[in-house]
């Protein structure tokens, strides 16, 4: 195919993938980090035509540079999307919601985090209406998230599960947004901090002897702080044994820098045992500049001391096409081992040709 059609295809609509004809062995491949050649990322919508319109995007795409996808579906839908990604060369990611998911609501709203205020996401989430956490710390919930990426894991073509939504709510939202949802979040306000439920008051308490809910000012106690850091670390270690143990990868989409990420959604995800981190380094939301993804990014190398490679995501609705070319080289420049786009599916044509010479510069560190 040519790139006018890709251009073409790679915007197109909803609809379920055919049936597939086509078989591939597939095997993750290590995911690269700090020398060689670099790697190149794209989230997509599941807005799949037919297999033949996947086929296409994905070869447009691997002409353009990008490597690995990262799209949401079941299990079926992955079973014939694999072999196609596999014919093109390129690695295919399940993205999945993690800790948001509301689709226990009706059946075990217990589940669900309680606010500061008593407020559970089941009852009321916060901000919007589809911002129902579960609960970290509770075992049914752990137990559930282990079946459900066990079952995403045993699927052959995979190369990762890709976690997203891995953390709490926002007790602080990203500065950008405050207006929208006409709030000044200069402290955490007890309607956004999370979880206060009986099994966390419970557990802490057990830990330390106190009870969050009785603490002077909660945001304050460092204690308190970190055992919320620990119940998400906890949950990506039990997710990454599951999927481990089935020969794939563990990825994630985190907040753009360590400081920010536990400040804003209490993840420490530096210490993580994931294979790759993908930090949403979206300089509008934070009303920084296009350079600001170089510092952001550096900030996150330093922190990972090349333990694992990072990617840096960058948010295509904020960058006309010559600010995401200068966004994915100040991403390199900060020692990322590649970029990630949101969303891969949204790029214009003036953007593919604006990034795809960046993109050509395979350089390694
Ligand atoms: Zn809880």
């Amino acid at each position: 195919m040519n790139r006018r059609d890709f251009l073409v295809s790679a915007g197109t609509g909803a609809a379920v993938l055919g049936r597939s004809a086509l078989a591939g062995a597939f095997s993750p491949p290590l995911l690269r980090s700090g020398r060689g050649p670099r790697k190149h990322w794209a989230w997509l919508r599941g807005d799949v035509k037919s297999l033949d319109d996947w086929r296409r995007s994905l070869a447009g795409m691997k002409a353009a540079g990008i490597d690995a996808v990262l799209i949401g579906g079941n299990a079926e839908f992955y079973r014939r999307a694999a072999p196609a990604a596999a014919a093109e060369g390129v690695e295919l990611h399940a993205w999945i919601f993690t800790m948001m998911r509301g689709e226990h609501v009706k059946t075990h709203p217990d589940w669900y985090a309680v606010s500061r205020s008593g407020v559970s996401t089941a009852a009321k989430p916060p901000y919007v209406d589809y911002y129902r956490f579960m609960c970290p710390s509770r075992d049914e919930v752990r137990q559930w998230l282990s079946g459900f990426v066990r079952g995403l894991a045993a699927i052959d073509g995979l190369a990762s599960v890709h976690l997203d939504y891995i953390r709490y709510p926002d007790v602080i939202l990203p500065v950008a947004l405050w207006p929208k949802y006409n709030l000044v979040q200069d402290r955490e306000y007890p309607e956004f901090d999370f979880c206060y439920c009986a099994v966390c008051r419970d557990r802490f308490k057990r830990a330390s002897g106190l009870d969050p809910l009785q603490l002077a000012d909660p945001p304050s106690h460092r204690a308190w702080r970190q055992y919320r850091y620990d119940t998400i670390t906890e949950i990506v270690g039990l997710i990454a044994q599951e999927v481990h143990a089935q020969k794939k990868l563990v990825t994630a989409a985190v907040f753009p820098t360590p400081t920010i990420a536990r400040t804003l959604v209490r993840q420490e995800w530096a210490t993580w045992k994931v294979d790759a981190v993908l930090p949403m380094v979206y300089h509008g939301f934070y009303k920084e500049e296009v350079p600001w993804v170089e510092r952001a990014t550096r900030e996150g190398v330093a922190a990972l001391a090349g333990r694992i490679p990072l990617f840096s995501g960058l948010y295509v609705p904020d960058l006309p096409p010559a600010d995401l070319a200068r966004a994915a080289r100040f991403a390199m420049a900060g020692g990322a081992d590649g970029i990630c786009l949101f969303q891969g599916n949204t790029l214009t044509p003036d953007h593919w040709r604006a990034l795809t010479p960046v993109l050509a510069e395979k350089g390694g560190a």
